[in-house]
């Protein structure tokens, strides 16, 4: 195992944690909560940076091989309608993509909880690539401070107000680091984003959603659906058949929800696989009586996958049926769908083409 393989990293570290280090360290706490500022607050990329700490509790930190995780900004594409995409390298190494999205007044980021991906699901580009690693909670918090960097130069005034974990990776199979990810994100001396402006959205896994339900501080919720029955879910996500269609809605019952919380569901529109008027009466009938919207995500075309996006009269005819049904269903506009930043597209362009070579 190498020296950064055992590495202490101050950027996944909470404000305790780093208390608690720098006490090891023979320091005092106000040390710590310096630190923690340097890290959080100003976003440091070394240690090197955090001028009023000690020269002799750097270099100690330094020989127990305590890191400062920074991400490295290897690639920012914009698109046309303001979307900027983010390729991101990890220590090792490794590629990952976030996504900035203005909308309005607001702006969200779409961040990564892994490098590529261990599910299957059969739309998605990242699926593709497979999973790598989990990323730590240090290099999902990166994400949002490197985001923030890039709108002080390029956008001054504008900030990240929304966050959802719907980037590469299926967040609840790398729990404990999103957790702490979420313990960092909402500290008021970090980012400082209210636990109702993020999102943690999930295939389904069971085992994952229970454990969330009894976190104190819990994240919304949104959950891709993408078929109205076992038959065509076990295909277009394979993971349906290890948590069928009625585990996971039961499982959704039992989430405790905040006030005025509801649980969304995601709905991936295939043409010809999951998009007929059957289809929008069925999802009717499964999401009765939840405390839920559907968001309705016309497909985004890319190369590794097989499917087409439906046309806009069957997109409309879809959406409407549901919402007649009494189920709030909102149409998601693809967006940065020309730099492939659009929902399911995250697998960088060379990545993709290497891929579809393969075939
Ligand atoms: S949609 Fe999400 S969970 Fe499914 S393969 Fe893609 S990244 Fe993984």
């Amino acid at each position: 195992m190498s020296r950064q393989d055992k590495a202490v990293d101050l950027r996944s570290l909470t404000l305790e944690q780093t208390v608690t280090l720098v006490a090891e360290h023979g320091q005092p706490a106000y040390r710590g909560d310096q630190l923690w500022r340097w890290v959080h607050r100003n976003g440091v990329r070394s240690l090197d940076e955090a001028s009023n700490l000690p020269g002799a509790l750097r270099a100690s930190l330094d020989e127990a091989g305590v890191i400062c995780t920074a991400l490295e900004v290897a690639d920012v594409q914009r698109s046309v309608d303001g979307t900027r995409k983010m390729r991101l390298e990890t220590r090792d190494g490794r590629s990952i993509e976030t996504v900035l999205i203005p909308d309005g007044d607001k702006m969200t980021q779409c961040i990564s909880s892994q490098v590529g991906c261990a599910l299957d699901c059969q739309f998605c580009a990242t699926a593709k690539l497979g999973l790598t690693r989990n990323l730590t909670a240090g290099e999902i918090v990166d994400q949002v401070y490197l985001a923030k960097a890039l709108l002080a130069e390029e956008a001054p005034g504008q900030r990240i107000t929304n966050l959802v974990y719907m980037g590469m990776g299926e967040p609840l199979h790398n729990f404990d680091h999103v957790m702490q990810s979420l313990v960092l994100l909402t500290h008021d001396v970090g980012a400082n984003l209210s636990h109702r402006r993020i999102t943690v959205s999930t295939v389904g896994l069971v085992p994952g959603i229970r454990k969330l339900g009894k976190q104190e501080v819990r994240p919304n919720l949104a959950v891709s659906l993408n078929a109205s029955n076992d038959e065509v879910r076990d295909v277009v996500m394979p993971i349906n058949k290890k948590y069928p269609i009625e585990v996971l809605l039961q499982t959704l019952r039992e989430f405790p929800l905040e006030k005025r919380r509801r649980i969304t569901f995601e709905y991936v529109l295939l043409a010809g696989v999951n998009d007929t008027l059957d289809d929008a009466d069925r999802v009717a009938k499964l999401l009765r009586g939840f405390p839920c919207k559907l968001n309705v995500i016309p497909f985004n075309p890319h190369p590794l996958a097989p499917y087409k996006r439906p046309s806009r009269e069957t997109i409309d005819a879809f959406q409407q049926r549901v919402r007649e049904l009494g189920i709030a269903t909102y149409l998601r506009t693809p967006r940065g769908d020309d730099i492939a930043a659009a929902c399911g597209q995250l697998a960088n362009r060379e990545q993709q083409q290497e891929l579809v070579q393969l075939r």
